[in-house]
């Protein structure tokens, strides 16, 4: 296939490269991020996407890959599809797609979920939303760049399951580490807690797979200073999209807007921003009650 990627960040860059080397020709553009080898290099965005079969996006936000839309689509080749990858809100993911639909292209929102080293593992998990067409189309790709793919639903519902899925992870990753920092005031031994905990009814993803706590459970964040990773400020974002679409369809959050207001408190004032968001556990450690 021929495929045209935009946004080569952490993320993008490795997504591409994986593109390649399975033997796709891919053709990049990115404002500031290099190319990674074996993706060609566009003059610009349109230049990117000239005849290719797929174009892949994987941007910081809505705004941005509504700008990038608007320069792209007029630009692409009639029954070419219109993939992207990024976290944004639902919103901007639907009105992007009926822009798309409009143009005479196919189009799906597939946000993704394993983290930088599952972009460059190729074991990252797709959540995609648009037609059966759209879906069995790129399911190829999603094959290269992941390990596994779920069509949720129509155009949007990628994006509502990322969202999901990060407020659960926003709100075990702060239960994990408050805890653990519990725990530590009461005399438990880190180990022990993690022993339990991993194996008993408290157990999630925070706990087994990216345990908090540095030199327990595998290889985390934590373990190298809690580098991200996943940046505090990443969580503080997908908490905000799933604020903001909890508010315009009066879903009742109360554990979601909590992390967000935690998670806000922590990037702005307490030190957190370019910290992994497991470093909550530092955080709690330092707290008392008042
Ligand atoms: P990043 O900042 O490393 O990469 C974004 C890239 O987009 C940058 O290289 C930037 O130069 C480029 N860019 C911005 N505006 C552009 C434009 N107008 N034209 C072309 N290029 C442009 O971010 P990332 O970590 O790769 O994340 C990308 C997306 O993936 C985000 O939506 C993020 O929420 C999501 N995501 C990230 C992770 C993670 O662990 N980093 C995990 C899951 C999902």
């Amino acid at each position: 296939m021929k495929i045209g990627f935009i946004g080569l960040g952490n993320m993008g860059g490795p997504m591409a490269a994986n593109l390649a080397r399975a033997g796709h020709e891919v053709t990049g553009f990115d404002l500031v991020t290099p190319c990674p080898e074996g993706v060609a290099k566009a003059k610009d965005a349109q230049a990117a996407v000239l005849e290719a079969d797929v174009v892949i996006t994987m941007l910081p936000n809505g705004a941005i890959l509504r700008s990038v839309a608007d320069e792209i689509i007029p630009a692409m080749s009639s029954g070419s599809c219109f993939l992207d990858c990024s976290t944004v809100d639902v919103e901007s993911a639907r009105d992007v797609a009926e822009q798309a639909q409009l143009a005479g292209l196919l189009a799906v929102d597939a946000p993704v979920s394993g983290g930088i080293g599952g972009a460059s593992a190729g074991t990252l998990t797709f959540m995609a939303g648009g037609s059966d067409e759209g879906f069995a189309m790129v399911a190829p790709l999603f094959d290269i760049m992941g390990q596994k793919a779920v069509h949720c639903g129509e155009s949007g519902a990628g994006q509502s399951a990322k969202i999901c899925n990060n407020m659960i992870l926003g709100v075990t990753m702060i239960a994990t580490c408050e805890a653990f920092a519990m725990a530590d005031k009461l005399g438990l031994d880190r180990q022990k807690m993690f022993d339990v905990v991993s194996t008993s009814s408290g157990s999630s993803w925070s706990m087994n797979t990216y345990c908090p706590a540095p030199g327990i459970g595998p290889q985390s964040p934590a373990d190298n200073g809690y580098k991200p990773g996943f940046a505090a400020e990443l969580m503080l974002k997908d908490l905000g999209l799933s604020q903001q679409a909890a508010e315009n369809i009066d879903a009742d959050t109360p554990m979601g807007a909590l992390a967000k207001a935690l998670y806000a408190e922590f990037v702005e004032n307490e030190g957190g921003r370019g910290k992994d968001f497991s470093a909550m556990l530092p955080r709690f450690e330092k707290r008392g009650r008042t």
